[in-house]
């Protein structure tokens, strides 16, 4: 057993961290104020290598994929973007997890050697499109369709909140080609945004990650070749639920990474504001919260690590992926919540990071799977279901 970052996953933290503090610092509040993505942010650090953390080498990635570390880079760069900007994060969660780790592990070896290499170098940024107004926890029961015809699918149907829509440049959909089946019936597509008949739409207002743009995607008549469809009809919902095991990871190493600042802020911010003649670290009241805020980020790393490391291996993580994201993201909300408690009165005010680490760790308790979603599947695990 090794507790120890290896050399090469130790260098990408360096790499990500000195990104994190250089390029985002700055763009974080930014994109929080104006609600824009600034996407010169993504080309850069794909630029580092950094997009391309779960492709394999030989469509452009960076050698971790290959080395059987994909997950587990992704993990170490994620908890250090997110650090610093979580809109930033979950642009390239979905990227790297739901959309190039879809590919990799699902598509062909034409469809990876026509799109992977642009995942990799930032040329594309990729959305996933799952969710829709009428299915979000029961996914399953989804309407948009994909109905064949000649050697096309015609996709009509509209998703919601759709993660970097605008900005997108392909989109991984899950339509039915099959209405007499309910998951069986699911089939999943990757459509070129250009593709005539795919509209972004309504852009939600949100409470955080604001930076991260979210929106409706319209399918009009869209026709996309069945050079797109990737795997077999029928089996969408099975590659869905199998990317989420590896997503929810990610949405994990976001969590630890919001968290971690929200324990590093709190710690320094405490050593500096005096009341009562001393500084407010010397109060036990506040070194329980930043005890407990620690104990639990280190908890939640390690099982963000171990179901890193299963999935890296090829070997079933479905609960331990399920744990790692409810455990991180219900500590995340604890420790912005105990973090903007330490800094009092300024906690409250956007002056201080903590106001917006606050706000954007509420989100990863709701997508890829609610808390409610993650318990279900642990339950699921245990019980046998
Ligand atoms: C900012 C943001 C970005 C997103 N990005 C994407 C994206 O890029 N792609 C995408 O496809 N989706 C995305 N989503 C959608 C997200 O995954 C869903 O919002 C999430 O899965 C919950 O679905 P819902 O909102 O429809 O809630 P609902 O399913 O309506 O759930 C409402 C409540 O009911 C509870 N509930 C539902 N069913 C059960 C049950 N069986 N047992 C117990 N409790 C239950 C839930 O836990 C929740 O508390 C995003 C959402 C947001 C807010």
């Amino acid at each position: 057993m090794n507790f120890q970052l290896n050399e090469e996953l130790t260098l990408l933290q360096q790499t990500a961290r000195e990104f994190a503090a250089n390029e985002l610092r700055a763009a974080a509040r930014r994109m929080d104020e104006t609600e824009e993505f600034e996407i010169e942010v993504f080309k850069k650090l794909a630029e580092l290598g950094l997009a391309g953390l779960t492709i394999p080498e030989k469509f452009g990635g960076s050698g971790f994929y290959d080395q059987g570390m994909g997950n587990q880079a992704a993990c170490v760069t994620l908890e250090e973007i997110n650090r610093i900007c979580a809109s930033t994060g979950v642009t390239l969660s979905v990227h790297m997890s739901l959309f190039s780790s879809l590919l990799t592990k699902w598509g062909s070896e034409e469809q990876k050697a026509r799109v992977l290499p642009k995942m990799a170098s930032g040329e594309w940024l990729g959305a996933y499109c799952l969710s829709e107004a009428g299915s979000g926890t029961d996914a399953g029961s989804l309407v948009c369709e994909a109905n064949k015809d000649g050697n096309d699918y015609v996709i009509n149907g509209s998703k919601l909140w759709i993660t970097s829509a605008p900005y997108a440049d392909v989109f991984i959909v899950f339509a039915r080609t099959d209405k007499a089946q309910k998951t069986r019936g699911i089939t999943a597509f990757f459509v070129e945004a250009d593709r005539k008949g795919l509209k972004v739409a309504k852009k939600e207002k949100k409470m955080g990650i604001r930076g991260s743009a979210t929106c409706e995607v319209l399918f009009e008549d869209c026709r996309v070749p069945a050079a797109n469809r990737i795997g077999d009809e029928g089996t969408g919902f099975k590659i869905a639920l199998d990317t989420l095991d590896g997503g929810r990871v990610g949405i994990a190493a976001q969590a630890v990474g919001i968290g971690r600042a929200c324990l590093e802020e709190a710690t320094a911010y405490s050593k500096t504001r005096e009341q009562f003649g001393q500084p407010i670290a010397n109060f036990q009241a506040v070194q329980w919260m930043l005890a407990d805020m620690a104990m639990k980020l280190d908890a939640s790393r390690m099982l963000m690590y171990r179901a890193a490391w299963l999935r890296d291996n090829g070997k079933p993580c479905t609960a331990e992926s399920a744990m790692a994201k409810l455990f991180a993201s219900e500590t995340a909300n604890k420790a912005a919540k105990d973090a903007v408690q330490i800094f009092g009165g300024n906690g409250y005010s956007k002056e201080y990071n903590v106001e917006r680490h606050f706000r954007d760790a509420r989100i990863t308790e709701i997508y890829e799977g609610t808390s409610q979603v993650q318990r279900i599947v642990i339950a699921r695990n245990l019980l046998g279901d």
